[in-house]
């Protein structure tokens, strides 16, 4: 059974337990919520050989602070009294858990609990796959139309709209919007409509001709139509260092990782609308940016070039190439640059890099074909329809010319409206 303690009752549960798992929550916390009722059903499924506690993260901060806790959701494994396995923390998936309580018991144990999984199969009229601005204005008008709606998600709601640091060009809103309270607006008033959410899962097969999802590896969902909108990814450079960095000094998304650059050096590659309008957020924090493009000129547009070059603490390179990222045991990176011009290298030594070349659509997960234009971006028709009848696709994933939050809920509206039509006709 899944107990809530406080922190004093912590050491005595460590000496009492072989196997323990300890989930810090937070009220008022989505990704918490989210996680609630999968540790509730692991705890039905593992609960008599691990034992499963919660302990609320604010009103027991003591023991957070001193276990290294600095958000919630985080789960932390115990076996004998030992830390082990991952600290999983933020949007949790269930596949995640599983792994590191199998790692806690024996092979017999878990294949024994493994042959008690009880396959689930939910019927539903619509399965929304992805839950950014795109899915979610699909949702609300599908819901309001009471056309029963599941919304699917790899990640928490609002896709690219969580990582964006304000966005005020959104009507509705007279002062700009930080990206997050937006995309908690769109998730919360899509609950209220009536959408059934499950976010942070696996998704590990979509099937587009039969209609069906299976996600966390036990539940398949059958549909009778379903909306694609797993909108779109940046793009990596697919150069030296980049894997390896990844997260350890190279980063994608400035409103997440800026904060850590105050009074420091970093390097910003790309020269686009992204990269430009990010570096003016980057230099709230950054004692310097250096730019590092591949054209002649920045390619944002021209109000944001402005303020670029107005920037004093931003340098712009153009005509230069990244061709490799490494540390030389500082902690400091190292950016290996071509100049286009004359081909000749040089080095540049900084605190940070951020990369914004471009974006490219989630489509990973489609096995069946659909058709796409030259860069895998899918086609649709006028009413958001894709090759393959049944199922629609919205938002950054479609092939288009402008992708921005209100093209995506512009889509999302046109496809649950043509959507509702064929169910109900
Ligand atoms: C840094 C930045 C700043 C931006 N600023 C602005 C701005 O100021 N104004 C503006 O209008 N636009 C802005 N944009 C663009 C805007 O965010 C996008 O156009 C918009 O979010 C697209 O919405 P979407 O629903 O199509 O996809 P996304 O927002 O990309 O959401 C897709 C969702 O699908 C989920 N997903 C992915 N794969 C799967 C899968 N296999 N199964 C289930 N779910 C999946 C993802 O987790 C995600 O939640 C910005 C983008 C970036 C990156």
């Amino acid at each position: 059974m899944l107990e809530e303690i406080k922190q004093e009752e912590f050491e005595k549960e460590l000496k009492e337990n072989e196997n323990l798992v300890l989930d810090f929550y937070s009220t008022e916390c989505p990704p918490c919520e989210a996680l609630a009722p999968k540790f509730e059903s692991l705890t039905e499924l593992y609960g008599k050989d691990v034992r499963f506690i919660k302990m609320f993260r604010q009103g027991n901060r003591e023991l957070a602070e001193k276990l290294g806790v600095k958000s919630s959701p985080t789960l932390l494994f115990y076996k004998n009294g030992k830390q082990t396995g991952d600290f999983l923390t933020g949007g949790i998936r269930k596949s995640d858990i599983i792994r590191n309580l199998d790692n806690l018991l024996p092979p017999e144990k878990v294949q024994s609990i493994k042959d008690k999984i009880k396959r689930v199969v939910t019927h539903t009229d619509v399965i929304v796959l992805g839950a950014g601005p795109g899915g979610m204005a699909a949702g609300i008008y599908l819901a309001q139309a009471k056309i029963d709606t599941i919304l699917l998600d790899t990640g928490m709601p609002g896709g690219q709209v969580t990582t964006t640091h304000q966005v005020s060009n959104y009507p509705g809103f007279i002062e700009p919007q930080k990206g997050y309270m937006l995309s908690h607006y769109m998730a919360e008033q899509a609950k209220v409509a009536g959408v059934k959410f499950k976010v942070a899962v696996d998704v590990n097969t979509v099937d587009l001709i039969k209609k069906e999802v299976v996600i966390d590896g036990y539940e398949t969902i059958k549909a009778k139509k379903i909306i694609i909108s797993t909108g779109a990814s940046p793009r990596y450079l697919n150069i030296d260092g980049e894997k390896e960095f990844y997260g350890k000094g190279i980063s994608y998304c400035a409103t997440c990782d800026a904060k850590y650059y105050h009074d420091k050096e970093v390097v910003i590659i790309g020269g686009g609308n992204t990269a430009v309008e990010e570096s003016e957020f980057i230099s709230k924090f950054a004692s310097k940016i250096t730019m590092i493009q591949q054209l002649p000129h920045l390619t944002a547009n021209k109000t944001a070039q402005e303020r670029c070059y107005a920037d004093p603490k931003i340098e712009v390179m153009l005509e230069y190439e990244p061709r490799g990222f490494y540390k030389n045991g500082s902690d400091k990176m190292k950016v290996k640059l071509e100049d286009l011009k004359t081909r000749q290298t040089k080095t540049l030594e900084t605190d940070g890099i951020f990369v914004f070349v471009g974006m490219k659509p989630n489509t990973d997960m489609i096995k069946d074909p659909l058709e796409t234009d030259d860069w895998g971006y899918i086609k649709v028709d006028d009413e958001m329809r894709t090759s393959i009848h049944g199922v629609y696709a919205v938002g950054d994933v479609i092939s288009k010319k402008y992708r921005q939050i209100t093209t995506a809920v512009g889509d999302g509206t046109i496809a649950s409206i043509a959507c509702t039509k064929e169910i109900n006709d």
